[in-house]
Parts: structure tokens; C-alpha cells; sequence
């Protein structure tokens, strides 16, 4: 059969129907690119509409190259959040560094992009919107897969049946729970709990962030602009992972007013605007890993299947280049081959960039008195001009150009 003979072939099939759990940063990602391959995808999101919140994130190297071909890179430029100075605290509020950020980050200045959350899922789902269907505030309830496609029924009562479905639901996946069985088996717990949310910016920062620390303990006020908000941070040891409160968000304010109780600085302030702070977005620092992606037609992308926790600030770049992998394995094969084909060529990246922690980013977080003077040392060394070239994980996997299908 010539390539012209496949085309007209797969013109003149039915289009494949895909499900995809999740519309944060991997969901949409994979619905742009599996549009573009020529299947029909439905998303479907259990909140109301996008959301927004969270702390600004980094798209870097590989991933930067994902939404360069998506079209969206000058939307992105233009919303890059440019941090200029990052100072580091004392318990008693005195400074002991102030360095370039890209310096702790690994980032490279000029190339490497630094976005608020809401600015990247808000460009995505526009890249997206008008070509695929989205379904808010409802979730997949049960899955079964023993027919020929996958028979999926919907919280909201509705029932469907699809050739493929995605795990696109985040470190707390309830899809990766249908295929594989509870969370705790692929939760790398890395003891530390963190909350954020945003306040009011009456400190007078902008384009800056602050990070007050004593051992086991950071509080951080992150300015992206001279406007009235600054994202607040509160980052916390935690020996055991706290799975109640990962779905109980009054036990989460508690957990973390209980942990800062005696804090000095503006951390007071900071506890004060988290009980009414409506974009409080609270986890555990952990990652996902797992020995397979997918089970039958059902496969997991991004933070459901290989989370790196903010740690590495890969979390989001992970998600970018999982989906391109993913879609591009299934634009011209069936979904065990494609499947197979995924896993094959991101394992190794995912790998790597997951191994990012205990080089250097989990020392920000010391909790003890001696490392975190060890840290502090360190900091007041560290040269103030930002390595070039970045780190190799971040860049550790050349694109493949897939062969698009319409
Ligand atoms: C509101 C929010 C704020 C965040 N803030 C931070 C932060 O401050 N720091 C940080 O390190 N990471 C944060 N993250 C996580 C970060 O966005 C991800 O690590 C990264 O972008 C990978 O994206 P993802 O699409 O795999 O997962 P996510 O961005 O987590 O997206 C998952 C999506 O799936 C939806 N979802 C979950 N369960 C279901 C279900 N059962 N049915 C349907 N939909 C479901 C969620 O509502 C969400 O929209 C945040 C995530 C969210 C949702």
C-alpha cells in the first residue's frame, strides 16, 4: 500500500474516539496533539471550569520545543514571569543571600520560560477548545474494558464507549487507581508537604522572591509583577505522607497552621490568608513511578503516571513532552504498538529528570540546624551569574517528528 493509499484510507475510516481524563497541563496537551492525528477526543474535567490556581511553573528545555511547534510559544514569552532576584531568610527575618535565580532553578536566562500555571493550561485549552469536546464538572466512574473499545460511565449518568482512554488526572489519579490498584504502591513520598495560595501584596515586592527558612521549615512570597497578589508558599517535613488530607482541604489548613504555629516573619500574615485564600492548592512532595504506563487500552501521561514532585520544576515540562510522545506513538498504529512505542522513547527522559532530586533542589529544604547552615554557606557562594546551558536532563530527549494524519 503507497502512503497516498493509507491516507485516503484512514480519511474515509471512522475517526478513532479517544477519552481524556483531566484538563490541567497533560490532558489538554494530548488533546491538541491527538486532534491533530485525526482522532475525535472528548476531555473530561471533575472541576467546574479551568482551573487556575497554583505557583508559577517552568517550561524548559525539551518541553519548550513541544510548545513551539504547538503554536503557542509567543503567547507564552509574552506571559514569562521575569524573576529577577531570589533572597533567602533567616528564622529572625535577616538576610543571608541574595542570589539570580536561575542559579538554584537550572534554568537558562533568555531561552527558558517561567509562567503562571493559569497562563499555560489558559493556552492550551485555547489552542484546543474549538476542535475537541470538553466536559466539566463531571469524571469517569467506572471503566471496563472486556468489550472491543472501552465502555466508560460518567458520574453525571451518561455512558460511552471509546477505541482509546487517558489517565491525564494528576498525582492523585483515579484512573491510574482503576487500571493498577491503590496510589501507595507508586508514591515516592520525599517528606515534605507544601501549600499555596495567593494574598495581598502589601510587602512592596515585585518580580522577586523572598524565602524565610528554618530547619524543616520554608515560607516563601513570590511576586511575579508589580500587581496587587504575590503567590504564598508554605513548604513543610513531614515524616509520613498524609493521604486523609490530600482530599480534605480543611484538614490540609490545619496540617500546615499547626506546623508553622510558633513561625516568626510575615508567616503569621501568611497562615491568616490561607483560611480564606479560595485557590489553596495543597500536596504532598512526591513522585510517581511506575513499570508501566498502560494496561490494555487504557494509558497514563504526565503527573498520573511519572509526577517528579516541584522539586525538580519538571513537572510540567514532563507533561508536555509525555503527550507529544504519547499521541505521536499512536498516529499511525494501533494502541498496543503505540503504547509500546511511548514508554520506549520517554522512559529514559522521564527517568533522568526524575533523578533531578537530591542533586541540589532538595537541599533548599534542609531540616536540620547543621544543613541548612551547610545550605546557607552554599548560597552566599554561589557565583551570581547563571550557567549557561542549563541542566542536560532537561534537554535529554530529541523531538521525533510524528507524521501528521489531516
Ligand atoms: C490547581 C492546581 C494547582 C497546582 N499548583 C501546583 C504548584 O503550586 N506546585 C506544583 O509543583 N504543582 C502544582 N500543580 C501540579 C502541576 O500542575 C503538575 O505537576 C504538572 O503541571 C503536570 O500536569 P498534569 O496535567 O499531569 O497534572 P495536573 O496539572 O495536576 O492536572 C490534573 C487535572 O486533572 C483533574 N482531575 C483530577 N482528578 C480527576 C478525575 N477523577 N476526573 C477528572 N478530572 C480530574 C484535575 O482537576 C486537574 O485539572 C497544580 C495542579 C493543579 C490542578
Amino acid at each position: 500500500m503507497t502512503r497516498t493509499d493509507l491516507l485516503r484510507d484512514i480519511r474515509t475510516a471512522p475517526r478513532r474516539k479517544v477519552l481524556i481524563s483531566g484538563a490541567g497541563v497533560a490532558g489538554p496537551a494530548l488533546a491538541f496533539w491527538l486532534n491533530r492525528y485525526g482522532f475525535a477526543v472528548t476531555v473530561v474535567e471533575k472541576a467546574r471550569t479551568l482551573r487556575d490556581g497554583g505557583y508559577p511553573i517552568d517550561v524548559r528545555g525539551t518541553a519548550l520545543e513541544v510548545v513551539r511547534r504547538m503554536g503557542i510559544l509567543p503567547r507564552l514569552r509574552d506571559a514569562h514571569i521575569d524573576l529577577r532576584r531570589l533572597t533567602f531568610l533567616d528564622g529572625d527575618g535577616s538576610e543571608v543571600a541574595s542570589v539570580n535565580p536561575h542559579t538554584v532553578t537550572g534554568g537558562v536566562a533568555g531561552r527558558d520560560l517561567e509562567v503562571r500555571r493559569g497562563d499555560l493550561t489558559g493556552a492550551l485549552y485555547t489552542a484546543v477548545r474549538d476542535d475537541v469536546e470538553f466536559l466539566f464538572n463531571d469524571s469517569i466512574d467506572t471503566l471496563d474494558q472486556s468489550g472491543h473499545g472501552v465502555d466508560v460511565t460518567f458520574r453525571g449518568g451518561s455512558r460511552r464507549t471509546f477505541d482509546m482512554v487517558f489517565g491525564a488526572d494528576g498525582l492523585h489519579s483515579r484512573t491510574r487507581e482503576f487500571l493498577f490498584g491503590p496510589e501507595e504502591r507508586f508514591h515516592r513520598y520525599l517528606g515534605y508537604c507544601f501549600a499555596g495560595f495567593t494574598m495581598r501584596n502589601t510587602f512592596g515586592l515585585s518580580h522577586e522572591t523572598m524565602m524565610w527558612n528554618t530547619p524543616g521549615r520554608a515560607a516563601a512570597l513570590y511576586a511575579v509583577g508589580d500587581n496587587d497578589d504575590v503567590h504564598a508558599f508554605l513548604n513543610f517535613a513531614h515524616p509520613e505522607p498524609p493521604f486523609d488530607a490530600f482530599r480534605n482541604p480543611e484538614a490540609q489548613r490545619d496540617l500546615v497552621a499547626a506546623a508553622f504555629a510558633d513561625a516568626g516573619w510575615e508567616v503569621p500574615g501568611m497562615l491568616a490568608a490561607m483560611r480564606d485564600a479560595d485557590d489553596l492548592f495543597f500536596d504532598g512532595v512526591s513522585q510517581i513511578r511506575m513499570p508501566r504506563w498502560s494496561s490494555g487500552r487504557v494509558a497514563l501521561v504526565g503527573d498520573a503516571a511519572y509526577a517528579p514532585s516541584f522539586l525538580t520544576g519538571q513537572g510540567s515540562s514532563l507533561a508536555l513532552v509525555g503527550a507529544y510522545m504519547l499521541a505521536g506513538s499512536l498516529a499511525d498504529g494501533d494502541h498496543a504498538a503505540g503504547f509500546a512505542a511511548y514508554e520506549h522513547h520517554t522512559r529514559e527522559f522521564v527517568t533522568v529528570n526524575q533523578e533531578q532530586v537530591g542533586e541540589g533542589d532538595a537541599t533548599l529544604f534542609p531540616t536540620t540546624a547543621r544543613a541548612l547552615e551547610q545550605r546557607n554557606d552554599m548560597l552566599r557562594n554561589l557565583s551570581a551569574m547563571p550557567s549557561a546551558e542549563g541542566r542536560p536532563a532537561h534537554s535529554a530527549l530529541t523531538l521525533p517528528e510524528f507524521m501528521p494524519m489531516t
